[in-house]
């Protein structure tokens, strides 16, 4: 007699309840089972109390929800598959033909891109507002604008902008404020309490954070988050999210867990790192700036030290440099390519260093009057030495003459 299939499927075997270990268990399912038909008529997955589906939430996502909700100071937590994906979910979920949303001109790129197609092909209208010029914001929102994008520091050229004032001009307006929190990582500020010990705590409305980069911290994983304070916004966005069947692999969720218990210590020792790394930059003669909020001369370092100074303190792993004029875009590639331990790669936030050159004249409608004239070179500082690192800058700077 060989085993029946039933067996092997409908097997008894109950493990011992009681089981501990450092990481959390984890659940994959599409299926999930109900105990009963009135159980399934009835189990609520919306409040999390129950379980109905995969997509609707497992033992292991709701605990990677709660477990991000504390990193940043929210109370709600969606995951979706990506960074891109947490952005184009709360555009998607908030914005219908005829509104109009505001993004900071040095946001990340393919959030700009997003509403230069998408959101344009529905209807929706976009408008790039100075970063660093809350006057601009505040002059820009009007009678159709249902969303303001946040983002501090700004991509690739890092500016910091002034976050409280920023916030202020939406609340005023009564306009959603939506940060786009990767850079700040829920470490460098909180972004539900500006103005800790303030009487009412300052928040954004919406953080979106690509775990993809410090959460996982392993450079492995594409996953993102959406997390509120409000039930009711959290709900729509909620809603929005599940009628766009968006999930996350359980396996991808079990690296984020693992990655979060040392993102405090990953990131001060990125953040460390970048800082020395930053301040041997300002003494090289090869560069026109660095710009690293945390650098009394880079632009916005006023509005850094407003809300990242506080017990914290602190800035991410990235830093870029513009190379002085003279230098020819071919002698800044070669530059990147001389590079021993910088990996040239998009993304940021694991454990290897990455250099990549940016066309910011591309990036932006004009060259802003607050970066010197050259050629952009973003470095994200992994956790290798910081003096092979130097070293290894040294190196290929020696190689442009
Ligand atoms: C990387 C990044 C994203 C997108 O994350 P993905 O997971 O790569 O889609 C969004 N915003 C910022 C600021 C980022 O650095």
């Amino acid at each position: 007699m060989t085993v029946s299939s039933t067996d092997l499927i409908h097997h008894g075997y109950v493990p011992p309840a009681g089981f501990g270990a450092p990481q959390p268990g984890v659940f994959k399912a599409s299926t999930v089972f109900f105990p009963n038909v009135a159980a399934m008529r009835h189990f609520e997955w919306k409040d999390k109390t129950a379980y109905t589906y995969g997509l609707h939430g497992t033992p292991t996502s709701y605990t990677l929800e709660e477990r991000l909700c504390t990193l940043e100071g929210g109370q709600q937590c969606l995951l979706v598959p990506s960074g891109l994906a947490a952005i184009a979910t709360v555009s998607l979920a908030l914005l219908k033909t005829g509104d109009e949303v505001l993004i900071p001109d040095n946001a990340y790129g393919p959030s700009k891109a997003l509403a230069e197609a998408e959101l344009r092909h529905w209807g929706i209208s976009h408008q790039f507002y100075d970063a660093l010029n809350p006057q601009d914001l505040a002059g820009k929102i009007g009678p159709n604008t249902r969303l303001v994008w946040l983002e501090a520091a700004g991509s690739v050229t890092l500016e910091f902008p002034d976050l409280i004032e920023q916030v202020r001009i939406c609340q005023a307006a009564k306009v959603l404020c939506a940060l786009d929190n990767t850079w700040g990582a829920g470490l460098a500020f909180a972004p539900f309490d500006l103005l800790p010990g303030a009487a009412q705590p300052l928040a954004v409305d919406i953080s979106v954070h690509a775990l993809t980069k410090y959460p996982s911290g392993g450079g492995d994983v594409l996953m993102g988050s959406v997390i509120t304070r409000d039930p009711g916004l959290h709900m729509r966005l909620k809603l929005c999210h599940m009628r766009l069947g968006l999930g996350v692999a359980a396996n991808d969720v079990e690296a984020v867990l693992r990655g979060l218990p040392s993102i405090q210590l990953r990131y001060t020792a990125h953040d460390q790192a970048t800082r020395t790394l930053a301040q041997w930059c300002q003494t090289r003669p090869e560069f026109a700036q660095v710009l690293h909020p945390a650098l009394a001369n880079s632009p916005g370092h006023a509005h850094w030290l407003q809300v990242c100074q506080g017990d914290l303190g602190r800035a991410a792993g990235l830093l870029s440099v513009m190379f002085k004029p003279e230098y020819s875009q071919a002698q800044v590639d070669a530059f990147c390519d001389a590079l021993a331990l910088f990996e040239i790669g998009y993304s940021w936030g694991g454990p290897v260093s990455l250099v990549v050159p940016y066309d910011l004249a591309s990036m932006r409608p004009s060259w802003p009057a607050h970066l010197a004239r050259g050629t952009l070179v973003r470095l994200s500082i992994g956790l290798e030495a910081v003096e092979d690192l130097q070293a290894d800058l040294a190196q290929a700077l020696r190689r442009l003459v």
